[in-house]
């Protein structure tokens, strides 16, 4: 078995739950189920987002993501969304968003298109990602993949009240949220994010 960012086929695979038990406590998110998943079949249950999981090698789990899981919760959570968001900022969020990405992708045995190696040293060309705000979401943890066959265009993630998109380059519209990556020069702030419609999150 692969791992799916440095792909070696040689090293102990670990399974790993795509959000954090950190991130599932902080936003109490342990019996949330996706929102666009609701209005499914009522006699299907649907998975809770806490037990996504998927596979990734010892190295990377312990390594980089580790590293990054610590990173992102520290840009997030560590103090009020005021102020500018500095560019390593905005890349540290690219990268863990386009890494959960990949991964609620996986779990769905789909693909997206991405250079997954590069994202094991920092954020890979050819991905857009967008960031908007929710005011008072019904629930503070999200997700919703639009999947076109094994082909995913696009991937949906709310995390507290920020939501993203993340695609491959040209497939996202504006109406998604500020580009936060590729890096703009202008300076960007949490407060001028858009803020977005409510209702079940939705990728189109
Ligand atoms: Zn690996």
């Amino acid at each position: 078995m692969r791992c799916p960012f440095c792909l070696r086929a040689d090293r102990p695979m670990t399974r790993e739950h795509v959000f954090a038990h950190w991130l599932v406590r902080q936003v109490h998110g342990g019996r949330l189920v996706p929102s666009a998943s609701t209005r499914g079949e009522a006699n299907v249950a649907p998975l809770r987002i806490a037990r996504v999981v998927t596979s990734v090698c010892a190295d990377c789990n312990a390594g980089w993501m580790s590293s990054l899981e610590v990173a992102f919760r520290r840009v997030l959570f560590a103090r009020r969304r005021s102020g500018p968001i500095p560019a390593a900022d905005r890349v540290i969020l690219a990268r863990w968003l386009t890494k959960t990405a990949v991964l609620l992708t996986d779990a769905q045995g789909a693909s997206l298109e991405i250079d997954r190696a590069r994202l094991v040293t920092g954020m890979p060309e050819g991905i857009d990602v967008l960031l908007a705000r929710r005011r008072r979401p019904p629930q503070r943890l999200d997700f919703a993949l639009d999947t076109d066959g094994s082909r995913t265009r696009s991937v949906a993630i709310l995390v507290d009240d920020v939501v993203a998109h993340v695609a491959s380059s040209g497939v996202l519209g504006g109406r998604h949220g500020t580009r936060i990556f590729p890096l703009r020069t202008y300076a960007l702030r949490w407060e001028t994010l858009p803020v977005i419609a409510p209702g079940a999150l939705r990728t189109g």
